[in-house]
């Protein structure tokens, strides 16, 4: 039996060595265009700020594949074959393969802007954007970063730490409040601001222009406003790769739609991570996960499934997410909507400098929701509240415990009770 993975991000790693725990005889391939081993594409924005080595971003040794059997191919996979079961490759001819696993990843949205693919106009997703970042930056002094969001902000430090300055154009009122609530969205409005970086809200690309050699030498936005600058960060948010699949016989949506075991329609051919959108039947929306952690989670059990593990199916648990906007460390943990539902109940609490901040959510009387800004609570403590259906008094009561901030940073948890408590019985 062979299986072929296209792509060595952490959804197809976690898929490869989860088949050979199980499958210790069956040959293995994993194929990436983008580099020899896996790497953390999160690690991305430190290797450039120089915090780490690239080579510290391989959570493998080298040797690690050749002692598990996984044949590691360097190649672009160009078509699928799904009826001969054949992967066309763009530097080897063919690969014949009994099952596929297709973890291809997501894309940077681009939106046909006029000059969107002038020099010096990128997205950052992968070693090939980080290796072009490195020379779009060489003599530049300004930047203007599209999008709000999560790798935006990390684009713009990058930028910053090399003293350039970027400045965002935010569609919305304030940043990414399509995803969080208005008052950890204006946290991070206020922060951008504090670090004398640009922040345009309200405020959307028109086009992009030529400096008449095929560099970008400044945009225009929908204000008709020209923002001088030699490098533009397409950071619009990302979409699955669906192109291998969308040229063949698999069935796509905005993902490759799989089921809850990442079979696709076609037998033998499964798809996980951020690339697959798994259907949700009789469900309005279906589930796009894309993150790290859901990778790791989805590549696992795609693993077990192709493995022929029976009853394998995915349970994607309590919604986790941590990010970092500039200095403010962000956790979230259930599904925190950015407009509370009128069977909710949020108790919100900031700290009068803007860096801290806590949200609690709760629904006929148990926790199902929490926002954390600028304060770091344990993971495990935080999530089984959630699943366990805790009270407010109990989370009141362990709420110290949960923190896990270094031992000398101040600690707010007395504060956060007091105002919470004194709002309840208002
Ligand atoms: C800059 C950045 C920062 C991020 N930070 C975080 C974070 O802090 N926390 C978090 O949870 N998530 C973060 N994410 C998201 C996270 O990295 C992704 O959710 C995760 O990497 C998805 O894993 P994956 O294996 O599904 O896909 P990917 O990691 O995208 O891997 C897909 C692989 O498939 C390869 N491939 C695609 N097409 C082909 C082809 N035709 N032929 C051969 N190979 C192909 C690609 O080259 C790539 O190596 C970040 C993403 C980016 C871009």
């Amino acid at each position: 039996m062979h299986v072929a993975i296209i792509g060595n991000g952490v959804t197809g790693v976690s898929a490869a060595i989860r088949i050979r725990q199980l499958q210790p005889d069956w040959k293995i391939t994993m194929i990436s265009g983008e580099s020899d081993y896996h790497y953390s594409r999160p690690a991305l924005m430190y290797i450039f700020m120089g915090h780490m080595r690239y080579q510290d971003t391989k959570p493998y040794e080298n040797s690690f594949w050749e002692l598990n059997k996984i044949d590691l191919l360097r190649d672009w996979v160009t078509e699928i074959d799904t009826q001969n079961k054949q992967l066309k490759l763009h530097k080897n001819s063919s690969l014949n393969f009994d099952k596929l696993l297709i973890a291809t990843g997501s894309k940077s949205n681009k939106f046909g802007w006029p000059g969107q693919d002038l020099d010096g106009v990128q997205g950052l997703y992968d070693l090939m954007d980080l290796k072009l970042l490195y020379e779009n930056c060489k003599g530049a002094k300004n930047a203007v970063i599209v999008g709000g969001g999560l790798i935006g902000v990390e684009f713009a430090e990058m930028l910053h730490s090399r003293n350039i300055h970027p400045t965002f154009l935010v569609r919305e009122k304030s940043y990414w409040n399509n995803v969080l609530p208005k008052e950890e969205s204006e946290m991070v409005n206020k922060l951008i601001r504090k670090q004398g970086l640009g922040l345009k809200l309200e405020t959307e690309l028109k086009e992009i222009v030529d400096n008449g050699n095929g560099r970008v030498k400044g945009v225009i936005t929908d204000k008709d406003e020209f923002i001088d600058c030699e490098v533009v960060g397409l950071t619009a948010g990302v979409s699955p790769n669906i192109d291998l699949a969308k040229e063949s016989s698999i069935n796509t949506g905005k993902g490759i739609l799989v089921d809850w075991g990442f079979r696709t329609n076609e037998t033998d051919i499964f798809a996980a991570g951020d690339c697959a959108e798994i259907i949700k039947e009789g469900e309005e929306r279906n589930l796009l996960q894309q993150v790290w952690y859901t990778g790791k989670m989805q590549g696992k059990v795609a693993g077990e499934s192709i493995s022929g593990l029976e009853n394998t199916t995915y349970d994607p648990g309590i919604w986790y997410n941590s990010a970092k906007f500039l200095d403010l460390e962000y956790q979230t943990y259930g599904m925190i909507m950015p407009k509370a539902k009128d069977s909710e109940e949020h108790l919100f609490w900031e700290h009068e400098n803007n860096l801290h901040a806590i949200r609690i959510v709760t629904e006929n009387g148990s926790v199902t929701g929490i926002n954390v800004m600028g304060l770091r609570y344990k993971h495990k403590v935080c999530e089984s509240w959630i699943r366990e259906k805790r009270s407010l008094e109990y989370v009141f009561d362990n709420l110290k415990e949960a923190n896990f901030d270094p031992e000398f940073y101040t600690r707010f948890e007395e504060d956060i009770i007091r105002k919470f408590k004194k709002e309840q019985a208002a």
